[in-house]
């Protein structure tokens, strides 16, 4: 489903070169939970926003769903960017908008018309456990459920892939495995492919199948997580 080569991603700044992802290769496949692990620094945000496309690779290749990705023009990828569903540490909903509002947005940006945009909103927030919070505002919901909002808004467009950075970070230990096991649902239920960037060991045992552990920008182990971390 992700299909990644060699590839780098170098910055250039005052300071000179910063070799923020140095000549990687992965292969997440259709249907698995794959989690890229790491400390802070070493690469895992600029990986996700390369593959969602917000930044641009040096060099090597990104393929999603077949499709080479790191040569489209912007109209391509434009499109390109709607079967990658996203979510974030810190959630990132509209305040001025209520629970509704911020998932009908991406599908209103799509142009979907207003009675289909109702029935598919109504139906992921039942997916996500939200069907009596329709017209709560983000600020009136723990981090858990705005969490369950980010969710419900990247699946609006039918992703082919989900990408989570950091989703679990800003929130409790309960509350955590309540989203993870909501994702691992999510993940059997629609079959979608779930790529995970963390720096918490918990997200990786927890539900991943595949693991890569992602130092100074190269990958240093990938396999199976029960291959890649023994058990004691
Ligand atoms: P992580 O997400 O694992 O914390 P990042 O991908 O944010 O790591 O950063 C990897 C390296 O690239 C770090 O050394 C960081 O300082 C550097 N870096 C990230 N973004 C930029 C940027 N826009 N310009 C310059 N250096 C950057
Ligand atoms: P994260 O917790 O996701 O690693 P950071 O605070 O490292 O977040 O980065 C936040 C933003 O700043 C990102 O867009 C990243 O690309 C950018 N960034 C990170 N390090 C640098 C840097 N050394 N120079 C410029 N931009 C950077």
């Amino acid at each position: 489903m992700i299909q990644i080569k060699e590839l780098s991603k170098i910055y250039h700044s005052g300071a000179g070169e910063v070799k923020a992802l140095d000549n990687i290769s992965l292969h997440v496949k259709k249907g698995e939970i794959y989690g890229i692990i790491g400390f802070s620094g070493a690469g895992k945000s600029t990986l996700i926003r390369c593959i969602n496309m917000l930044e641009k690779p040096t060099s090597g290749s990104i393929k999603v769903n077949g499709q080479e990705i790191t040569t489209l023009d912007e109209q391509a990828l434009r499109t390109a960017r709607k079967k990658i569903g996203m979510i974030f540490q810190h959630f990132n909903l509209l305040s001025s908008r209520t629970v509704f509002g911020n998932v009908a947005f991406p599908l209103e940006i799509s142009g979907v018309p207003k009675d289909q945009i109702k029935t598919k909103v109504n139906n992921l927030l039942e997916l996500v456990g939200l069907a009596d919070k329709a017209k709560a505002y983000p600020s009136q919901l723990s981090g858990g459920q705005k969490q369950r909002v980010g969710i419900a808004r990247a699946l609006a467009n039918d992703p082919a892939v989900l990408l989570c950075d950091e989703a679990t970070s800003a929130l409790d230990p309960a509350t955590t495995h309540s989203i993870l096991e909501l994702l691992k649902d999510i993940n059997r239920q629609l079959d979608l492919t779930i790529l995970m960037i963390t720096h918490e060991m918990k997200v990786i045992s927890e539900i991943c199948d595949s693991v890569a552990v992602i130092e100074k920008g190269k990958i240093i182990e990938e396999g199976l997580v029960i291959d890649v971390f023994t058990q004691p």
